[in-house]
């Protein structure tokens, strides 16, 4: 691990940086689930952190979709810090101001109707944990063609809904799944096509979960038409419609939750779950219940949380909110991500790039006879020449930058990839091999 060629990082003696001797540490202290970090980050600001080293990035990728605002944004900061400086956690045996504060907003951004209201708590896997437990009140309470609760639970092929057991049964991923069943009953994974929605959405569904935009399977975006289509069959049948906007919702996609594309007015969702950009770093995720009758399908007692909502965290969304409102993120969403996909849609070695505001998902042209996976030899490239990006597999790199991004910094990630393919390729491909020129 040690990289000689940084200088000697301030704050150690002896010649070895700071950085390997960390990243040692963690690996005797960790658990391994996540593999040896890549880097020991100690402070950042707007799209740049650093490293134990004193190395700067640009953080293309903004903690998995989350950090908004980017790092250590000074309204941002404010917020949270005057709010634990004031009060921290209560529980929810009591609440809060600005826990109001939160759920009437978010609630006003989703245009829902009178009787909706919001449940919260401190993750994506979290909100659909009370999503799921919804699904399964539905079944209860509307029995399937033979009298009895309906269980089945429908989610897409590639779904990624977290990794608790209710939402790990959500989501399809074999490897994420395996090694824990048996998981909760009744889920069933279907293609994400209108045929299958025909096919498999009947009487015996309690509900039917999606998430607009599949992020973490390479930022594939629903068929057009699935969402509409979906809505009709799930209110024809009596099956809830959940959406998953854990990653693609809070102006992440240039709107405040990528459904609305299809969904909105009296079309809305039954239940929406946030999490990821909604805190812009600090823990909080909802269940935002659309309407009186889904609303009332989880009751006094039924579930519950010790942490979600609390001051501090409601305080990050609102702080969140108004910066995204004040400095108008969605519309600047849309354009530095047009700037970004435009950019690598005209780098060869870079094939389809999906681009949904600033979620952007591009194939990369494997390198022939590359000896090891490309994906992460990009990462490893980028973050050499001073970007942090993200692989979500062999040939597909993910972007979700801070919505703070600017023009010039995009461009400066668009102007530094060519060498950073060359030099991925160098690093996977035996010598003399060149990267192909189309995808
Ligand atoms: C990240 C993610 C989750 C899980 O969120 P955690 O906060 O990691 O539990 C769930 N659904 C989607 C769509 C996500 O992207």
């Amino acid at each position: 691990m040690t990289d000689t060629t940084h200088s000697a990082p301030t704050g150690t003696t002896g010649d070895r940086p700071a950085q390997a001797d960390l990243l040692e540490e963690y690996s005797e202290s960790l658990l391994g689930v996540f593999g040896s970090p890549s880097l020991v980050l100690t402070h950042g600001r707007g799209a740049v952190v650093t490293d134990a080293d004193g190395k700067d990035y640009l953080d293309l990728l903004a903690g998995i979709a989350v950090n908004a605002l980017g790092h250590a944004h000074p309204r941002w900061v404010e917020a949270v810090s005057r709010q634990l400086a004031t009060l921290g956690h209560i529980s929810n045996f009591f609440t809060s101001p600005q826990q109001i504060a939160l759920a009437e907003k978010l609630l006003a951004l989703a245009g829902a109707p009178d009787g909706s209201h919001v449940f919260f708590a401190n993750s994506g896997t979290e909100a659909n944990e009370a999503a799921f437990k919804l699904a399964r009140r539905n079944g209860h309470e509307r029995p399937g063609p033979d009298g009895t609760p309906r269980t089945t639970v429908l989610a897409l092929e590639s779904a990624f809904h977290g990794r608790t057991m209710g939402a790990l049964a959500l989501t399809a991923k074999e490897a994420y799944r395996t090694p824990f069943e048996p998981l909760p009953a009744g889920v069933r994974h279907i293609p994400a096509t209108l045929e299958a929605l025909e096919e498999h959405l009947d009487g015996t569904v309690a509900a039917l979960v999606v998430e607009p935009v599949q992020g973490e399977a390479g930022v594939h975006a629903l068929p057009e038409g699935f969402l509409r289509r979906a809505r009709q069959l799930t209110r024809e049948h009596g099956a809830l419609l959940v959406v998953d906007e854990v990653q693609t919702g809070m102006g992440r996609t240039g709107r405040w939750f990528a459904s609305a594309a299809e969904l909105s007015g009296d079309d809305l969702p039954d239940a929406i779950t946030l999490a990821k950009g909604l805190g812009g770093g600090f823990p909080v995720g909802a269940m935002l219940t659309v309407g009186a009758e889904v609303s009332g399908l989880l009751t006094a007692g039924q579930h519950g949380t010790t942490f979600g909502g609390n001051p501090p965290a409601t305080a990050a969304g609102l702080a969140t909110i108004a910066v995204i409102e004040e400095e108008g993120l969605l519309q600047h969403a849309s354009t530095v991500g047009a700037v970004l996909a435009d950019g690598l849609r005209g780098t060869a070695g870079v094939g389809e790039v999906r681009q949904h505001g600033l979620l952007i998902g591009a194939d990369l042209a494997v390198p022939e006879g590359a000896g090891a996976p490309f994906g992460p030899a990009v990462v490893d490239a980028a973050r050499a020449a001073g970007f942090i990006v993200n692989a979500t597999g062999p040939a597909t790199l993910r972007l979700a930058p801070p919505l703070i991004l600017t023009e010039e910094q995009a461009r400066r990630f668009v102007d530094a990839l060519p060498q950073i393919l060359a030099s991925a390729t160098a690093a996977v491909a035996p010598a003399g091999a060149t990267a192909p020129k189309e995808a």
